[in-house]
C-alpha cells in the first residue's frame, strides 16, 4: 500500500481495479480447482466401489467352491479399467485367494492382509477394501487399487486452464480499467492542472471544467467557487488598495503640510527662545547696570548724609540730615527689594552659608526694629525657648533680611499691643531646625487672603498701600529666601486679632554645638565693638581708583577721617600707573571704570608682580560678582553703598590700627 502512495492517480485506479479482478479470479479459480479435485476423488472412489461390489459378487461362487482360477478370471475382467493396477481376493482367514496385476506382478502392490471396509489415498494410489458377504456371512474380502496419476494429470490440465483464464481475465481487466479510470482521473487531473496554473501564474480567472455531477463534480464546483471568491476579494483588495493609496497620499500631503507648519513653529519657538534668552541676558545686564547706576548715587546720598550727621550742625539741620539719611535708606531698601526679587526670578541670588551668632542676629534685628515699635507704642520682645544654640549655620544676611521684613510688617500692621519674636529649636527628619514665630496683635489677614499674601505685588487689602505703604514684594521675597535657605514660611492669622508668621530654617548640626545662646554678654560686646569702631584710626597709604567724583570724594573723606593717607586715580589706567610707580599698603578699586575697568587693572597689576592687597568696590550685586572680583586678582570686596562698619572691618585686615587722634583738617576733599 505504501508503494501506491506516490503513484499517479490513474495508475492507482488501474492498480486497484487490477488487484480486485486478479483477487476475484484467483479466488474463483481456486474454489473451482478445489471442488474439481474433490469431485474427481469422489468419482474415482465411487467407480472403484462399483467395481469392487460387482467383482466381489462374481467371486462369491468361486469362493464357495474354492475355485481360485474362476476367481482369477473374474478379477482379470477388471483390465477393462486401465486405472486399476491391482485386485486381490482374500479368504476369511486373511490368506490371498486370487490376485490380478495390470502390469507385471509386484509384491509392493499387494497389501499383506485384508483391512476393514473403506478406502485410503496414499502413495499415489487409491486402495479400497470391501467384504464379500453370502447369506449374511462374510466369506472373504476384495481389495482394489487404482492408479491416481491419470486423475492428477487431468487436474493439472484443468489448473493450467484456470491460470490461463485468470491471466486472460487480468489482461481484459487491465485494458478495461485503463480506459475506465479516465472517467474518474480525468476531471481530477484537469482540476490539478488548473490549480497548478492558479498557484504558479497567480491567475484566478481560470476555471476547472465540470464533467459529472458526482463528488468530483462537487469538488470542481467548490474549487471554482473558491476561485470566484478569491477573484472577488482580489478586486475588493485592489479597490481598497487604491483607496488606501489615495488616503495615504492625502495624509502624506497633510502630514507634509503639518510637518512644515511644525518646523516653522519649532523655528519660531527657537527664535522666541533665543529672543527670550537674549531678553533674559539683556534683563540681567539691565539689572547689573541699574544696580550700579542706582547704588552709585545712593552711595553718595547716604554716605554724605552719614558724614554730615557727624558734623556739628544746628538742631534743625541735624533733623533735615536725618530725614535725608532715612529717606535714602528707605529708598535703598526698596531698590534692594526690587533687585532681590529680580535676582530670585533670574535665579541669580547668591547665598553664603556660614556659621553665625544667633545672639548677634537677634540683637541686630531687635535694635533695628525697636525704635519704630516704640514710636508706635508697641511692645517688642524676643522670647527665647530653652536650649537655643549660640550659633547656627545659614546665610546671616538673608536670614536677617527675612526677620527684618517680618518684624517690619508686624510693626507696620499693628496699632496697639505687642510684637513677640518667639525663637525655638526642634528636629525635622533628624536635623535641627530653628523656628522664628513673629506674632503681632495687628489687623490680621482675612482667611481667603492668607494664601495670596506671599504672591508678588499682593496686598491683603488694596487700601493698605495708601494707609501703610509698601510694595507687596516683602513677603514674596521672604518666602523665596526661606525656600532658598532650605526652609519655609507660613502664616496663621485671625482678622482683627493678629497674625503669626512662622519662619523655619535648617539650623546646621555643627553650628548647634557652639554652646547656648547668651544675648546679655553679646549686648555688652556689641556696645564695645561699636565704641571701638567710632574711634578706629589706621596707619598706611591707600590708592583709591574710582571714576565717580561723588564716591571718590566720600571714600577719600572716610579714609582720611581714619587717618589714612589717600592717593586718587580716576580710571584703571591711572591706577595701574600709580600702583607701579609708588608704594601703597592697600588699593581700593572700583570695578566699573572707563578706559580700563577694575578687573583688567587688578589683572594687569597682578601680572606685573604688584602684590599690594586690592579691595574691589562693586555696585554689582549679582550672583557670581564676588567670585569674578577674586578671580581678577582682588583680595576682598565691598559692595556699594558703603557700609562704614564693613569698610573698617576690611581695612582692619590689611592696615595696622593706631590710637593716635585723627586730625579733622584732613576732612577736606582733594
Ligand atoms: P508690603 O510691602 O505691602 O507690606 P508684603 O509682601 O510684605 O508687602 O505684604 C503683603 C501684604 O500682606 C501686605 O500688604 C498686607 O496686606 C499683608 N500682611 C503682611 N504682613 C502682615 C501682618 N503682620 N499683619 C497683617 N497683614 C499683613
Amino acid at each position: 500500500m505504501r508503494i501506491m502512495r506516490n503513484m499517479a492517480i490513474k495508475d492507482k485506479l488501474v492498480a486497484i481495479i487490477m488487484l480486485t479482478c486478479i483477487a476475484a479470479l484467483l479466488l474463483t479459480g481456486g474454489i473451482f480447482a478445489f471442488s474439481e479435485w474433490g469431485a474427481q476423488r469422489r468419482a474415482i472412489v465411487r467407480s472403484l466401489s462399483t467395481h469392487a461390489a460387482m467383482t466381489g459378487e462374481n467371486c462369491k461362487a468361486a469362493l464357495t467352491f474354492e475355485d481360485a482360477n474362476d476367481a482369477k478370471e473374474m478379477l482379470s475382467m477388471l483390465k477393462e479399467d486401465s486405472s486399476i493396477v491391482f485386485a486381490g481376493v482374500y479368504l476369511e482367514s486373511g490368506e490371498v485367494f486370487a490376485s490380478y496385476y495390470r502390469d507385471a506382478p509386484d509384491t509392493n502392490l499387494l497389501p499383506s492382509e485384508p483391512q476393514e471396509d473403506g478406502h485410503e489415498f496414499a502413495g499415489g494410489l487409491l486402495t479400497l477394501f470391501r467384504s464379500i458377504v453370502l447369506d449374511e456371512e462374510t466369506i472373504g474380502t476384495i481389495c482394489l487399487r487404482s492408479d491416481l496419476r491419470p486423475m492428477y494429470a487431468m487436474l493439472k490440465r484443468k489448473s493450467i486452464t484456470i491460470i490461463g483464464v485468470v491471466l486472460l481475465g487480468s489482461l481484459v481487466a487491465y485494458v478495461v480499467s485503463s480506459r475506465l479510470q479516465r472517467i474518474i482521473s480525468g476531471p481530477i487531473l484537469n482540476l490539478a492542472e488548473v490549480a497548478k496554473v492558479v498557484s504558479q501564474e497567480k491567475d484566478y480567472s481560470v476555471r476547472a471544467a465540470k464533467e459529472s455531477n458526482d463528488e468530483v463534480g462537487l469538488l470542481i464546483d467548490s474549487f471554482n467557487e473558491m476561485l470566484e471568491e478569491i477573484s472577488r476579494r482580489d478586486v475588493a483588495l485592489v479597490e481598497a488598495n487604491e483607496s488606501l493609496e489615495t488616503r495615504v497620499k492625502e495624509r502624506t500631503v497633510e502630514l507634509t503640510a503639518a510637518n512644515r507648519e511644525l518646523q516653522n513653529s519649532v523655528e519660531r519657538a527657537n527664535l522666541m527662545a533665543r529672543e527670550a534668552q537674549e531678553a533674559n541676558k539683556a534683563k540681567s545686564q539691565f539689572l547689573a547696570n541699574m544696580s550700579h547706576e542706582i547704588r552709585t548715587p545712593m552711595n553718595g546720598i547716604i554716605g554724605f548724609a552719614d558724614v554730615l550727621a557727624d558734623e556739628d550742625l544746628a538742631e534743625q539741620h541735624k533733623e533735615y540730615v536725618a530725614i535725608i539719611r532715612d529717606c535714602g535708606r528707605e529708598l535703598l531698601v526698596l531698590i534692594n527689594d526690587i533687585l532681590d526679587f529680580s535676582k530670585i526670578e533670574a535665579n541669580k541670588l547668591a547665598t553664603e552659608i556660614t556659621s553665625c551668632s544667633l545672639a548677634k542676629l537677634l540683637n541686630s534685628v531687635e535694635s533695628l526694629m525697636r525704635p519704630k515699635a516704640v514710636e508706635k507704642g508697641l511692645e517688642l520682645r524676643v522670647i527665647e525657648s530653652p536650649g537655643l544654640p549660640g550659633g547656627i549655620s545659614t546665610d546671616p544676611v538673608r536670614l536677617r533680611q527675612c526677620l527684618v521684613n517680618l518684624v517690619g510688617n508686624a510693626v507696620k500692621f499693628t496699632e496697639v499691643g505687642h510684637i513677640y519674636i518667639h525663637v525655638s529649636i526642634h528636629e525635622e527628619n533628624g536635623e535641627p531646625h530653628i523656628q522664628f514665630d513673629v506674632e503681632d496683635t495687628g489687623i490680621g489677614i482675612p482667611k481667603d487672603k492668607q494664601g495670596t499674601v506671599f504672591e508678588v505685588f499682593t496686598q491683603a487689602d488694596g487700601s493698605h498701600t495708601r494707609k501703610y505703604g509698601g510694595s507687596g514684594l516683602g513677603l514674596a521675597i521672604t518666602k523665596r529666601l526661606a525656600e532658598i535657605l532650605g526652609g519655609r514660611l507660613t502664616v496663621t492669622s485671625v482678622e482683627g486679632e493678629g497674625s503669626t508668621f512662622s519662619l523655619v530654617l535648617p539650623a546646621g548640626v555643627d553650628a548647634c554645638k557652639n554652646g547656648f545662646l547668651d544675648r546679655h554678654n553679646l549686648a555688652e560686646e556689641l556696645r564695645t565693638d561699636r565704641d571701638k569702631s567710632v574711634e578706629t584710626a589706621f596707619l598706611g597709604r591707600v590708592l583709591v581708583a574710582e571714576d565717580s567724583l561723588t564716591n571718590r570724594t566720600l571714600v577719600e573723606l572716610l579714609l582720611k577721617r581714619m587717618g589714612i593717607e589717600v592717593t586718587i586715580a580716576v580710571d584703571g589706567n591711572e591706577a595701574v600707573q600709580k600702583a607701579q610707580n609708588e608704594a601703597f599698603d592697600l588699593i581700593f578699586m572700583d570695578m566699573q571704570m572707563p578706559n580700563m575697568n577694575g578687573y583688567e587693572a587688578a589683572g594687569t597689576l597682578r601680572k606685573a608682580g604688584i602684590a599690594t592687597p586690592i579691595v574691589a568696590l562693586t555696585a554689582n550685586v549679582m550672583k557670581g560678582d564676588d567670585k569674578k572680583c577674586l578671580a581678577a586678582g582682588c583680595d576682598d570686596y565691598i559692595s556699594k553703598p558703603l557700609d562704614r562698619a564693613r569698610l573698617i572691618e576690611v581695612i582692619g585686615k590689611y592696615l595696622a590700627s593706631t590710637t593716635e587722634p585723627v586730625h579733622q583738617e584732613s576732612d577736606a576733599a582733594t
